[in-house]
């Protein structure tokens, strides 16, 4: 379902507003994302940077862990936007932890200049691991 022109600029404020509080000392690199839950709820998430460079979050993670520690795990859409002027999209870890929740999502990038450019996660991660094989699998084993 595409997200209403209305539902869109909110969450691209909110993204810009997360971008504005990233934590990123070490990259100089401010991401800002915000994601909308499937009843209309905005969730914003900023990167946030370590010192031990491997700790660092995404934006993106950032704000799904925010929605799900709220009990959140259904989400329509999600804006990426970035202090660059350049569209960027989630790395392979977000992809992964957005597929857990909701494979088809729609994603809008939004770049500093405001262009914007709308995908889905299916096409950006079109072959994520069977989950449903790993449930059979596991309750398999639980019944043994
Ligand atoms: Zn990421």
């Amino acid at each position: 379902m595409k997200t209403p022109q209305k539902e869109q600029s909110l969450l691209i404020q909110h993204a810009a507003r997360a971008c504005r509080s990233a934590y990123a000392p070490y990259s100089n690199f401010h991401v800002g994302a915000a994601l909308m839950t499937d009843d209309g709820e905005i969730f914003d998430g900023c990167n946030i940077e370590n010192s031990s460079y491997s700790l660092t979050i995404c934006a993106e993670r950032t704000a799904v862990f925010k929605a799900v520690a709220a009990g959140k795990k259904k989400f329509r859409s999600i804006v990426v936007t970035s202090d660059d002027k350049g569209f960027i999209t989630p790395c392979g870890a977000c992809r992964q932890v957005l597929s857990e929740f909701s494979p088809k999502l729609e994603i809008i990038l939004v770049t500093s200049k405001g262009k914007k450019k709308i995908t889905t996660l299916d096409k950006l991660f079109p072959t994520p691991p069977d989950l449903k094989k790993l449930s059979h699998r596991s309750k398999r084993k639980a019944a043994k």
